[in-house]
């Protein structure tokens, strides 16, 4: 039998929204026009000192079998775990048919200044905004890593370390599935940045499905 939606909403463009999914429910994070980068953080919903450690997922995707999926340029990744000490399975990636997605920083504030855009809206406030209604303020998030959905980002692909921003390969409909393994609190920003090609200049909304099983 095929899971149902039990909640659909859309992330108006440079906001965030956060929100719960119980563990055994389905999030689907679903591009509305297309070419548009969804942040992600997660927290245990009954602890929210235990956060997604984007870095950490992908180091131990190294070490999983292939099948589970890929996430990035570098980075295979089928499963999102917390950070130290918890190191909890938090979701599992279930449906990743685009594959470009970077686990790294959002933008913040010191993004904009380099951007050359001082006081520009950055996933900072988008992330401050969404979470304030969970008593969570930035302070309170151990790092701005994330998981950020459809971002065409490539590390070093020339050998010199070098960073490249190319405007997503996402259309829309498209969509990246994770089942949760625990109740958790789900963070979304619909990035901000309209400054550099992360999201083709153009800042967009975000749908979110949640899904569940009859
Ligand atoms: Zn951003």
């Amino acid at each position: 039998m095929s899971a149902s939606v039990i909640s659909d909403f859309i992330v108006p463009k440079s906001s965030g929204k956060a929100f719960k999914v119980n563990k055994g429910q389905s999030l689907r994070v679903i591009e509305c026009e297309g070419k548009q980068v969804a942040g992600l953080m997660f927290f245990n919903a009954h602890n929210f000192k235990e956060q997604f450690m984007a870095e950490f997922s992908g180091g131990l995707s190294y070490f999983q079998p292939p099948d589970l999926g890929r996430i990035g340029s570098h980075y295979r990744l089928g499963e999102l775990y917390s950070k130290v000490p918890y190191e909890n399975l938090m979701l599992r990636v279930t449906d990743n048919k685009i594959g470009d997605h970077f686990l790294g920083t959002h933008c913040t504030k010191k993004t904009m200044e380099i951007l050359q855009a001082p006081g520009h809206r950055s996933c900072s406030d988008n992330f401050a905004e969404a979470l304030r209604e969970y008593g969570l303020q930035l302070e309170d998030i151990y790092s701005p890593s994330v998981l950020n959905a459809f971002a065409n980002i490539t590390i070093d692909q020339k050998g010199d370390g070098s960073i490249q921003v190319k405007p997503p390969r996402s259309e829309r409909g498209d969509y990246i599935e994770f089942q949760a393994e625990m109740d958790v609190l789900v963070a979304v920003s619909a990035c901000p940045d309209d400054q550099s090609a992360i999201n083709d200049h153009v800042c967009k909304a975000i749908k979110i499905q949640i899904l569940e099983e009859p």
